[in-house]
């Protein structure tokens, strides 16, 4: 990486007064706690800062990947030879009028659910449980017991892949199973959600209720990256693929398939992201020898 483009960061950084660190471990970023060094990892902590940083490194053409709460990617051991930007928790812009919510990219989930109970807004509850930020679930079109981001999702606000600022309305967003595509790519920096106004207390049932289906059936407590493979379009989801398959104590160094859902592999303390890819495939193999089925990754490996 051009230390030019570091030093053009580190000076938006310190004018910002924002987080920028060289060479920081990945592993202390995602709920899986695996990764090598990024060569910078920064948060900018507003949206002018984050639009800021991107116009430079795209100008620069240096790598760059945008980070949510890295709860659905892999980051490898040997590091990644450029910028991982993580829109900050102080990004956390939040707007409500006439049943619309806008939120930009680095707010949590777990921040907007809270405000949705105290204020009785229904629609995001199924969100509960799920370890993401704005960004990250409107990307993955994050969805759960019937309920998917996109449903919710009444336009997006974009710098795309050339700098430009655009907001983007839902028929120029193509869902699908965890994606969410649109023309020019580029990076989420606030999304708008059309909600119904209930009562607090019928919103706070429902996220008490996917919350105690999730804490019931998924290992909650353990570094994770979620569920690992999709669920194939027809036939049994994968976790019972898995399961009948035999496969459910397998594991590879410090990764091992969850025995308590089994398409959940768990970092026991000490696994390396060659640890995981390598459960992955066998995983994989396992499910195709004895079904026919080839599994696909729901997780991003980097
Ligand atoms: C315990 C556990 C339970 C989970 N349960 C579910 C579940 O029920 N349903 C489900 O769908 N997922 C689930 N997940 C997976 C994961 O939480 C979701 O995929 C989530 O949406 C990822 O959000 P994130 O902020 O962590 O994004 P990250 O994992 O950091 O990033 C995900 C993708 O989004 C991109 N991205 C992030 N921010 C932006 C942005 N601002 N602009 C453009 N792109 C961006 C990244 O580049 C990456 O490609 C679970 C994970 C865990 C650990």
């Amino acid at each position: 990486m051009r230390l030019d483009t570091v030093r053009g960061l580190e000076k938006i950084s310190r004018e910002c007064r924002s987080v920028l660190m060289r060479d920081h471990e990945m592993r202390r970023r995602g709920t899986i706690g695996i990764g090598g060094p990024a060569k910078v990892w920064y948060m900018p902590l507003s949206e002018n800062e984050l639009e800021r940083s991107l116009k430079l490194i795209i100008k620069s053409g240096e790598r760059f990947f945008i980070s949510g709460n890295g709860s659905n990617v892999l980051f490898p051991d040997e590091g990644f030879n450029g910028v991982v930007v993580r829109p900050g928790e102080q990004l956390s812009r939040w707007e409500y009028s006439e049943r619309r919510l806008t939120a930009s990219s680095g707010m949590s989930f777990s921040s907007i659910l809270g405000e949705c109970v105290k204020r009785g807004l229904s629609g995001l509850e199924f969100m509960a449980g799920i370890p993401a930020t704005v960004g990250g679930a409107v990307k993955n079109n994050a969805s759960s017991y019937g309920g998917a981001v996109i449903d919710v999702l009444e336009k997006i606000l974009v710098l795309d892949e050339l700098g430009n600022k655009v907001w983007l309305s839902r028929p120029c967003l193509d869902a699908g199973y965890r994606k969410l595509r649109w023309p020019g790519g580029g990076t989420i920096l606030r999304a708008v959600f059309s909600l119904k106004e209930t009562s607090p207390k019928e919103v706070a049932g429902a996220v008490k209720t996917a919350l105690s289906q999730k804490l019931s059936s998924q290992p909650c407590e353990k570094r994770t990256l979620g569920c690992v493979f999709k669920n194939p379009v027809t036939g049994p989801p994968a976790w019972k693929l898995i399961h009948e398959a035999g496969m459910r104590d397998e594991r590879e160094g410090g990764a091992a398939v969850s025995g308590k859902h089994a398409n959940f592999i768990v970092n026991e303390g000490n696994a390396t992201s060659r640890d995981v890819s390598c459960l992955v495939e066998k995983i994989k193999s396992g499910v195709e020898k004895k079904f026919g089925v080839r599994l696909e990754e729901e997780i991003e490996i980097l």
